[in-house]
Formats: C-alpha cells, sequence, structure tokens
C-alpha cells in the first residue's frame, strides 16, 4: 500500500513555485499579491486561512488578511470585494467559506472579478474548466489533480467514484477527471445523499473519492480491493489527549480501509496541503497574467 503524501508533494510544488515567484518579483519589480477575506472568528477557518498566509510568506507572496465580525452587511461584504476587484496592487484574493447564513455565498462568489478569483469558484472561471478553456480551477479538486499527476496514477479509461456533489469539491473535480486531458478520461460517477446502493456503486470504483464530510464513512466492504482510495474530508473529532481539543480525521475510516487498497491518502497531510499548493499555482497565475507575461 502506497501513502500518498500531499504534504510533500505540496512542499515539493512550493519549492518551484518560490523559484517562480522570485524571477516573476524580480520582472515585476513587485511580489504575486493574495488576500483572503475572513469573516467571524470559526476554528477550522481561522486555521485554514492562517496556513494559506504562512505559505504566502514561504512562497514569497505579499499576503493580506482583511477581517470582518459575523454581523457583517452582506452589501458590506460586497462592496469589500468591488474595493479588492478595483485594487492595482492585488493580484487575486478568497474569501474563506462558510459565510454566515445571512450572506448569499452566490451573490459573494459571482462579485468576484473571474481575473482574481483564484479560488476558481466563479462561474466564468466553472464555466471554462468544464469547457477545458484556460482558467482558475477550483483549488482542492486542482490539488487533487496535482497530486493525481505527481503519483503517476493513471486515470484513463478508470472508474472513479465521487462521493460528493458540493460546487467547491465534488461536482468540479468529477468535470476534471473526466474532461479529455491526462490526468483525466474517466468514467466518473458522482454519489450524493440521494443515491441508492451506495455500497454497490463504491465497489466498482479504482479510484474512490471521499469528499462528504461525515467522518469515517467509507468502510471497508465499500472499497474494492486494490482500489486507490483519496479522502478529502476534514472533520474535527474532540480528543483531550491533543493541545488544541480536538483530531481531525477523514471521511475515510483509514484503519480499516488502508491494507485493502493500492494507495491512500492520509488526513491530515493528503489533500489539504495540495489545495493550499494550488491556491499559490493559481496566485502566480494571476499576477503573471494581470502583469502581461502570459
Ligand atoms: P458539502 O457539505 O458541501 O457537500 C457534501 C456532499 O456529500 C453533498 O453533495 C452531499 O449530498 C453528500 N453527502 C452527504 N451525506 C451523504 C451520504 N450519506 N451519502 C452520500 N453522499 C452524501 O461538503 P464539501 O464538499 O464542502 O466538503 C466535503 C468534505 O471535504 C468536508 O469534510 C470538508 O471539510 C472537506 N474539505 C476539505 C478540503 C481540503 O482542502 N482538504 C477543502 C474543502 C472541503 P447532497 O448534495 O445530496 O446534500
Amino acid at each position: 500500500m502506497i501513502l500518498i503524501d500531499g504534504k510533500k508533494t505540496s512542499t515539493e510544488i512550493q519549492e518551484k513555485l518560490a523559484r517562480e515567484t522570485a524571477e516573476f518579483s524580480n520582472s515585476v519589480g513587485k511580489p504575486p499579491h493574495l488576500a483572503a477575506i475572513l469573516v467571524g472568528n470559526s476554528g477550522p477557518s481561522e486555521t485554514y486561512v492562517a496556513a494559506k498566509m504562512e505559505t504566502c510568506r514561504k512562497v514569497g507572496f505579499k499576503s493580506s488578511l482583511i477581517r470582518f465580525e459575523t454581523d457583517i452587511k452582506e452589501e458590506e461584504l460586497l462592496l469589500e470585494i468591488d474595493r479588492l476587484n478595483a485594487d492595482p496592487d492585488l493580484h487575486g484574493f478568497i474569501v474563506q467559506l462558510p459565510l454566515p447564513n445571512h450572506i448569499s455565498v452566490e451573490k459573494v462568489i459571482e462579485r468576484i472579478d473571474p481575473r482574481k478569483d483564484v479560488d476558481g469558484f466563479h462561474p466564468l472561471n466553472m464555466g471554462k474548466m468544464a469547457k477545458n478553456q484556460p482558467s482558475f480551477a477550483s483549488a482542492t479538486p486542482w490539488g487533487i489533480m496535482r497530486l493525481i499527476e505527481a503519483y503517476g496514477i493513471e486515470t484513463a479509461g478508470k472508474h472513479v467514484v465521487i462521493l460528493g456533489r458540493s460546487q467547491i469539491v465534488g461536482l468540479p473535480l468529477a468535470l476534471l477527471l473526466s474532461r479529455n486531458s491526462n490526468p483525466g478520461n474517466a468514467t466518473v460517477t458522482i454519489c450524493h445523499s440521494r443515491t441508492q446502493n451506495l455500497t454497490e456503486i463504491t465497489r466498482q470504483a479504482d479510484i474512490l473519492i471521499a469528499a462528504i464530510g461525515i467522518p469515517e464513512f467509507v468502510k471497508a466492504e465499500m472499497v474494492k480491493p486494490g482500489a486507490i482510495v483519496i479522502d478529502v474530508g476534514i472533520n474535527r473529532i474532540p480528543d483531550e489527549s491533543k493541545k488544541s481539543g480536538f483530531r481531525l480525521i477523514g471521511d475515510v475510516d483509514f484503519q480499516q480501509v488502508s491494507p485493502l487498497c493500492s494507495a491512500i491518502t492520509p488526513v491530515p497531510g493528503g489533500v489539504g496541503p495540495m489545495t493550499i499548493a494550488a491556491l499559490m499555482e493559481n496566485t502566480l497565475m494571476a499576477a503573471r497574467q494581470q502583469s502581461g507575461l502570459s
């Protein structure tokens, strides 16, 4: 069984990005600049944004964190997005999800200038991705594609089963894996909460990808022996033995499933670090495009 090391692959991508960033900054006279909007102070979002800002530092980007209280009005947030869209010093920005219920995620995403939408959530970028045109691909699915590529995992002609159809993971990942490219050319099945006979379907998967947000949902009987398993899930479980009071586990029961499969991603250290690497790649691409370098 191969343990697919997302941390190592992400570090390798970041090292390459750091070299490319130095070249960019020398020729343009300023580094790529990524901003993150964080609404509220929920633990997981704080952690994700801090990791993104720290990675910016490592690769040589400028970064800005813009914080708002949970009770910010939707209109106020939209005006901030307008401001960032118009800021010539800023190449890309993200709005960390989830947002409070009184704010429409769709409105927020659609307000972002697609040229600065480095999370790749804007409908224009999603549409271009579906049409296999150059675009910012959604960061988590793109990170998974980079991981598949780095490990030389063959996807052409394989049956990929994806658990989850969210706009930010399952659906864009299905588009990327089914398009005519490498990696890609897979036969993709998307499952969701209304799928019947789930185990029957997951057992057909050559590559099984879990992105549903239910801790250890995927059990041994759901996996075909020899399959490759990619666990996108990040779930916080109370754990008094940890200083933080919790530990992270995936959507796959690693203990049960790992002995069965030919390769598997751990949680943490699998898909998570690749999401950040993909976000950095998108930001450098945005900076190059806005500086007339590509
Ligand atoms: P969502 O809650 O948006 O989507 C969950 C999906 O799972 C939905 O499509 C839902 O179906 C489906 N689902 C729920 N229950 C079942 C079930 N019993 N059987 C089959 N399908 C089911 O989650 P996200 O896509 O945002 O995130 C999924 C997981 O990935 C979470 O653990 C999240 O923390 C993690 N994540 C990790 C990232 C990383 O960088 N590693 C980045 C983003 C997310 P339906 O549509 O019918 O409701």
